[in-house]
């Protein structure tokens, strides 16, 4: 009898609870969908900036270190250690924004440049280290061009050099197939186009197969492909064996060492990938045009 009260009182005590505790709810964890958003998105890194890590973290996967130098740079490193001769166009004011000791300076001293490619973090890398040197070098280089849709005075480079004892074409060559389907998937393939740098010897033009077509566009008007033109292969960049007179001046022996080096611009990269026509959009600072490319920080 005194255990059914108690029973009794215990029920009507927890519905009590429980019916105020529902009561709150309501109130304390109301949403008033109406109000406006006030919340300030989260940032995220440019387009840019991740496409070139994800790029360098091909090659830091297979044992590349990343190397950076400065952006202000001598003009030795610049041009003279990377065989440029001392009249070759690239070391005129019209490519080439000099910060100290254009022309008319003195025959002995090295003039400073913005630096026009990233390529004289090689020859710091060269001189920093002892060969085996596997090194990639992403960075922001400096052209005396107008802002336009496909130039920008400001843009991105990034850079790989391997100098080992023994290294051929074909080691370059697999690297460079590698890395095209680190980026772009199985099967993606390269070539190569022989050309002329006066850092490398034999250098070569690299293309690789249009990763939308897969070439299938080429002499197939029902099939045309924006992204390569209906080429079937879309530019990449530069490569080529180092040439020895580089080695020599970074101190490494061309006798015993080879070495390859290859290098891009990761806004055409970003162009080409992302189907972006206008470089324009990505200097300009809109988030319109960064916020499709996701919130990666
Ligand atoms: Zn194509």
């Amino acid at each position: 009898m005194a255990r059914g009260a108690v029973n009794k009182a215990l029920a009507a005590r927890l519905a009590a609870l429980e019916e105020e505790r529902d009561a709150r709810v309501l109130v304390e964890e109301a949403v008033d969908v109406t109000l406006p958003y006030d919340r300030v998105p989260a940032g995220a890194r440019h387009p840019l900036t991740t496409l070139m890590e994800r790029v360098a973290d091909v090659f830091v996967a297979m044992g590349y270190e990343v190397a950076e130098g400065p952006e202000v740079e001598a003009e030795w490193f610049n041009f003279d250690a990377l065989n440029f001769v001392p009249d070759h166009p690239a070391r005129q004011m019209q490519d080439t924004f000099f910060v100290q000791g254009a022309d008319g300076a003195r025959n002995d001293e090295s003039g400073v440049v913005l630096r026009t490619h990233t390529s004289p973090v090689q020859a710091r890398a060269l001189l920093d280290r002892e060969p085996p040197v596997y090194v990639v070098c992403p960075g922001r280089v400096y052209r005396t061009d107008e802002l336009d849709a496909t130039h920008t005075p400001v843009f991105h480079q990034i850079e790989l050099l391997a100098v080992d004892e023994g290294l051929t074409m074909a080691d370059l060559k697999g690297t460079l197939d590698h890395m095209v389907q680190a980026l772009f998937g199985e099967g993606m393939k390269t070539r190569l186009r022989p050309n002329y740098f006066p850092f490398t010897e034999p250098s070569a033009e690299m293309d690789m197969v249009c990763y939308v077509c897969r070439g299938e566009s080429v002499g197939n008007p029902d099939r045309p492909c924006r992204t390569c033109g209906s080429e079937g292969w879309i530019e990449l960049g530069g490569c080529g064996m180092v040439n020895p007179k580089v080695l020599t001046a970074c101190g490494v022996d061309p006798a015993k060492y080879s070495g390859f080096a290859f290098g891009f611009g990761i806004e055409r990269m970003l162009m080409f990938r992302h189907n972006v026509e206008d470089m324009r959009d990505m200097v300009e600072g809109d988030v319109r045009f960064t916020r499709p490319f996701g919130m990666e920080i």
